[in-house]
């Protein structure tokens, strides 16, 4: 009954230039790649994308769930938000001290009924029985992906109500990673790198100065404390023969430190966020811009936008944190970190990036699909225009400009940090699995369309399974 074919669009790929092309979809698939105006044997309705740009379905590999004032209606906003964006699955992060097994019910029992699209989560390796677990983690709730916070040692660990760990309890985890990928299908670890000793150091000197705003933030937290957590990540990884995943990148240093490594083990992929493109140090938005890496120097936007171009930056997502303004609204050392941002990644990209003649379209189309699909074991049923893939699309207007207003957006937060930004370039459609969720910024699809992504190593991840 979701059957149609979708004629006139301009279908973008990631590996070639974008080509005109009918779409076939049937049974909540891709059924053909056909010639325009190519007749099809079924009688189906026929749609119409002339002068739309079709991408497959846009998946953001960065989302935080469970941090706004809303737990159980998360899962609806968010999704929605992350709809009128034009994304089709989304991967949420979950940190927790205490075996996984309540938090996936609980979380499967608020999101199940309510998401717009299809998730699916990564856990958090804090402990010890999580590293003892991490098998029955990838076999029992599909999660293949498994974040670190190299940052969170000792004390800074306890302090957030975690055991805490050191770099003897990485040493283990990445080798119990290692140990349970199947061949080329790995399970990743995304490690968050901050040294965090010395941040601590620098941070409270500049504190006793009384210094307090947002270039103050980014000042304690230099370049060097990223690319050295980086570079030891990777040294770990490579002897260890583990896979790991640096989240949010945001030095040239550290960029850098990743292009030389990989000349050598070529396990380490890299992902960016949007505002680590627009926005730097020396940006006017005060606390409301406090995130975690900050915001960094004017030449490191340069590499970021470098970086995805040349191919050493293989994602771009998020990292969306949903929460309220009044959070924000204190002093910089007390300010909540993180901001909504899903909606925003492709206008950003399209506007900043593709328009400037920064990027292809083709490498915009790679990092917000196919890259996240390959990592996070999302292929071949995510990521990509194929027969056989999910009919997962995402319908662009190259050329439509809007001003960016944070109610359009549909978060649970109340504002954006592209607030009163003309961008130029927006999806008007959104499809999740032939069903239209997204429309001319209107929500059409159900609460509860949106199914749970059970990945699996070295197989497609199987949509919809339940515990
Ligand atoms: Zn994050």
């Amino acid at each position: 009954m979701r059957d149609f074919v979708l004629r006139g669009g301009t279908v973008v790929f990631p590996d070639r230039p974008p080509e005109q092309l009918d779409l076939l979809v049937k049974a909540e698939k891709i059924a053909g790649l056909l010639s325009p105006g190519e007749p099809v044997a079924q009688d189906v309705a026929e749609q119409s994308a002339r002068g739309l740009h079709v991408f497959p379905g846009l998946i953001d590999a960065h989302v935080h769930f469970g941090l706004s004032g809303e737990k159980i209606t998360e899962y609806a906003t968010e999704t929605a938000h992350a709809a009128q964006g034009g994304f089709t699955t989304v991967l949420g992060y979950f940190l927790n001290n205490e075996a996984y097994a309540e938090v996936f019910r609980r979380e499967q029992e608020h999101a199940h009924p309510r998401a717009h699209i299809d998730y699916g989560f990564h856990f958090s390796a804090a402990n010890e029985l999580h590293i003892s677990e991490l098998e029955s983690y990838v076999r029992d709730y599909g999660v293949t992906s498994f974040k670190y916070f190299m940052n969170f040692k000792g004390e800074e660990g306890r302090y957030l109500g975690l055991d805490g760990t050191d770099d003897g309890y990485f040493y283990d985890l990445l080798k119990e990673a290692a140990r349970i990928g199947k061949g080329s299908s790995k399970v990743t670890i995304v490690c968050h790198t901050e040294n965090i000793e010395l941040v601590n150091r620098i941070r409270r000197r500049l504190q006793a100065e009384g210094r307090n705003t947002l270039k103050d933030w980014s000042a304690s937290k230099p370049a060097f404390t990223e690319a050295e957590s980086c570079l030891r990540a990777m040294y770990f990884a490579e002897h260890l023969g583990a896979r790991i995943y640096v989240p949010h990148l945001s030095t040239r240093m550290a960029l850098d430190e990743v292009r030389r490594w990989r000349a050598r083990y070529g396990e380490v992929l890299v992902e960016t966020c949007p505002h680590y493109l627009t926005h730097d140090e020396d940006s006017d938005l005060g606390p409301l811009g406090k995130a975690n890496p900050p915001f960094r120097g004017a030449d490191d936007v340069n590499a970021m936008w470098e970086g995805l171009a040349d191919g050493s930056i293989n994602v771009v997502g998020s990292d969306h944190v949903p929460r309220k303004r009044a959070g924000k609204d204190k002093g910089i050392w007390q300010a909540s970190q993180g901001f909504p941002g899903i909606a925003t990644i492709l206008p950003v990209l399209l506007s900043e990036g593709y328009h400037r003649g920064r990027l292809s379209l083709e490498r915009i189309c790679d990092v917000v699909t196919r890259g996240p699909a390959r990592i996070f074991n999302l292929e071949p049923s995510k990521g990509r225009i194929a027969v056989g893939a999910d009919a997962d699309l995402t319908l662009v207007d190259l050329n439509q400009e809007r001003v960016v207003k944070w109610q359009d957006l549909q978060s649970y937060a109340d504002y954006s940090l592209y607030e009163g930004w003309k961008l130029r370039g927006w999806p008007v459609r959104t499809i999740v699995r032939g069903l239209t969720v997204m429309e001319a910024g209107r929500i059409t699809g159900a609460q509860g369309h949106g199914r749970y992504l059970w990945r699996r190593l070295g197989d497609a991840p199987i949509p919809g399974r339940q515990p």
